[in-house]
């Protein structure tokens, strides 16, 4: 059997060099190798009208329904604003130790407290790896310089680290462990 790999899925139209960014980086923090597949452009079944945002649990669904069998996680990433209904916006969500989650660029490249072209791809890693650790069953960390610390805002993003905390880090190994012995 070919060895399991997490998948990079654009979802709408998205810069090459914001993939470039995740398929260089996410490699090294979890140990698979990452491609990029599109398996979804068209976000209009996930449109609330009302808020003119995107239900961020609809998409999940259809991109872990869509996931190839051989895709270990799927995280798809998006220009689009997201929400889920208790909540204004989200930068991302993922299902908890499932297979999905999703990442929108759209917040984290704009704001008033928008720190330059690196701060936004900073953020873009960060949350991506974030929503990707809660694939890998890990829950939010109450350690702020944690990248599992729960982010309402783009201050307490900028604020964590690129890093797992040391508790964060047994955990993600233990999991991949258990998903994969072979590594
Ligand atoms: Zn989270
Ligand atoms: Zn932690």
């Amino acid at each position: 059997m070919a060895a399991p790999y997490l998948i990079l899925s654009p979802v709408g139209e998205i810069e090459t060099r914001v993939m470039d960014i995740l398929q260089d980086r996410l490699p090294g923090i979890f140990g698979f190798d990452t491609r990029v597949v599109p398996l979804l452009s068209d976000l209009s079944f996930a449109h609330d009208r009302e808020r003119n945002q995107y239900h961020s649990t609809a998409v999940l669904e259809v991109l872990a329904a869509r996931c190839p069998d051989d895709g270990l996680k799927i995280l798809g990433v998006t220009c689009e604003d997201l929400f889920i209904p208790i909540l204004t916006h989200v930068y991302g969500e993922a299902q908890l130790g499932g297979r999905a989650a999703i990442v929108s660029i759209s917040r984290l490249v704009s704001g008033p407290d928008m720190g330059g072209v690196d701060a936004g791809d900073g953020r873009i890693v960060k949350e991506a790896v974030h929503e990707l650790g809660h694939c890998f069953d890990l829950r939010h960390c109450e350690d702020d310089r944690c990248i599992m610390h729960y982010c309402r805002m783009l201050a307490d993003v900028d604020k964590k680290s690129q890093d797992f905390c040391r508790y964060c880090r047994i955990m993600l190994k233990d999991d991949i462990k258990r998903l994969s012995p072979s590594l």
